[in-house]
């Protein structure tokens, strides 16, 4: 078994809910929601951060991100989406493959990274539902 939890995931020895995925990329739903929707996007090939991703890897990330914020946007209609990436734990990294957060924002509404409660799986699949409908 490998240490890293997010290859497991795009090996399917680990569950996700699964938003979306193509060759290079897979997105799944934050498991730990800082808010309804948070999604994040992965490269397939693992890179611990931005120091390691390679180029079409990155670009890939990049492209997903785009359309999963349009989607997000499109199914929630937040006031904001805020697409964040962390590298190294002095910057506040948990998981070390890379990936990008998409975060539905509401105007007002404070950021707390930290601590959060475990999403209902209910409510992440219902809402990862939601956001598929965009890539219709
Ligand atoms: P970061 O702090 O940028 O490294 O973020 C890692 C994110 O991965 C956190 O928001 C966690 O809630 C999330 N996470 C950790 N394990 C899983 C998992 N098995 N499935 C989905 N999200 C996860
Ligand atoms: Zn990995």
């Amino acid at each position: 078994m490998s240490e890293c939890i997010f290859c497991e995931i795009v090996h399917g020895r680990a569950p996700c809910e699964k938003v979306y995925e193509d060759d290079l990329t897979l997105a799944f739903m934050d498991i730990f929601p800082v808010s309804p929707g948070h999604v994040l996007v992965i490269p397939k090939r693992h890179a611990r951060d931005i120091f390691e991703i390679d180029a079409a890897s990155l670009a890939a990330v990049s492209r997903t991100s785009q359309q999963l914020a349009l989607c997000i946007r499109k199914a929630l209609a937040p006031d904001g989406v805020m697409v964040m990436q962390l590298n190294g734990a002095a910057a506040g990294q948990t998981v070390f493959h890379y990936h990008t957060h998409l975060i539905p924002r509401a105007e007002g509404s404070s950021l707390a990274l930290q601590p959060r409660v475990p999403g209902q799986p209910g409510e992440l699949s219902a809402l990862a539902g939601r956001i598929r409908l965009g890539l219709e």
